[in-house]
């Protein structure tokens, strides 16, 4: 066993949790004592708690653990609901501030298998920067999330987002990851996304999903529509290209067209005065206005991407 040993901070987003955050401090405490005394994290590792705007007791609670178990607990707290991306962001900067060597995100209600901990820091240890958890199945899923997800991964692909499907926001970070974090100041970061794409070594452990204890599921159509969008147009600018393609294949669409007026117009002289003119003129100016569009969304894709001023590249080493 290592002599120098890491730091563990574990993550926990809460929205309305007030059924369900003790328990779960309560039983990652546990967690965290059984790996301490494995000798695998330091004594200091802790669990740091985002409530995300909580209209319930949540903080309360949260306050109340803080004096019953110290340090090991620390948390901050949202002025209003921001959303499951937003609060997880602020913990991983957070526990980043606060210092760790690593860090793990799962959720209040303890779906994710707190087992896998113990498994995220062996992988760790032997070098991995990321790991990430996969999903062993979605039956705790209701038959729309299950579909939805599974879509949303398959267009995800399509597009260029090479992200593993099933991926899940259960995952450790390392320190390292969480520097390379703290220089992307884009607002609407997707972490599955972003945490696929910086290219630090991932490995991946499959857990097991159980149903939620208490409470309700705090996503809605609503807001799992809003993060699915919001995963797409923050690392792809693929349909914009494809407005570009519809508009070509309209002008070329249309030329066909034309050919075919005009070859009933003067050889089968079937096509009524004015009307030739009027449907090529139709076709190839629509044609024409998409395309157009499909050029300014070319440059507005551009504009996006730099206003987000994501860093050109990362640096691993240096020699000076
Ligand atoms: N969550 C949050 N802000 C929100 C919605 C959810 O911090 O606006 C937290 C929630 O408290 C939980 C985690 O995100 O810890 C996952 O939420 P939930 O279990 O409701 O999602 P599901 O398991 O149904 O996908
Ligand atoms: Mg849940």
């Amino acid at each position: 066993m290592s002599e120098i040993k890491s730091r563990l901070a574990i993550i926990i987003p809460c929205f309305n949790e007030e059924l369900v955050v003790q328990s779960t401090v309560e039983i990652l405490l546990g967690v965290l004592d059984e790996i301490i005394l494995k000798n695998k994290i330091s004594e200091d590792s802790y669990i740091y708690l985002v409530d995300d705007g909580s209209k319930d007791k949540t903080w309360a609670i949260i306050e109340s653990l803080r004096e019953k178990y110290g340090a090991r607990i620390k948390g901050t707290k949202f002025i209003r609901n921001y959303g499951n991306q937003k609060a997880l962001i602020a913990g991983l900067l957070g526990v980043r501030e606060i210092g760790c060597d690593a860090c793990v995100s799962i959720d209040a209600d303890l779906q994710q298998d707190e087992n896998s901990i113990e498994v995220f820091v062996d992988e760790f240890q032997k070098g991995a920067d990321i790991v990430s958890g996969i999903r062993n199945d979605r039956n705790t899923d209701s038959f729309f999330k299950k579909y939805t997800a599974l879509c949303f991964y398959k267009l995800m692909n399509i597009l260029g987002v090479k992200i593993p499907k099933n991926h899940s926001d259960y995952r450790l970070v390392s320190k390292r990851a969480l520097d390379v974090l703290a220089q992307y100041p884009e607002e609407g970061l997707f972490l599955r996304g972003f945490f696929h794409e910086i290219g630090l070594k991932t490995s991946y452990v499959h857990f097991d999903v159980k149903p939620r204890k208490l409470g309700k599921s705090k996503f809605n159509v609503w807001s799992l529509t809003s993060l699915a969008l919001n995963g797409i147009t923050a690392f792809s600018i693929v349909p914009l290209r494809i407005i570009a393609l519809v508009g070509v294949l309209t002008v070329f669409g249309s030329m066909l067209l034309t050919l075919e007026v005009l070859f009933e117009k003067y050889i089968l002289h079937i096509a009524p005065a004015g009307w030739a003119t009027l449907v090529i003129l139709l076709a190839f100016f629509g044609g024409l206005q998409i395309f157009c569009l499909g050029i300014i969304g070319e440059y507005l894709g551009q504009i996006f991407n730099e206003v987000k001023a994501r860093p050109r590249y990362i640096k691993e080493k240096e020699l000076v």
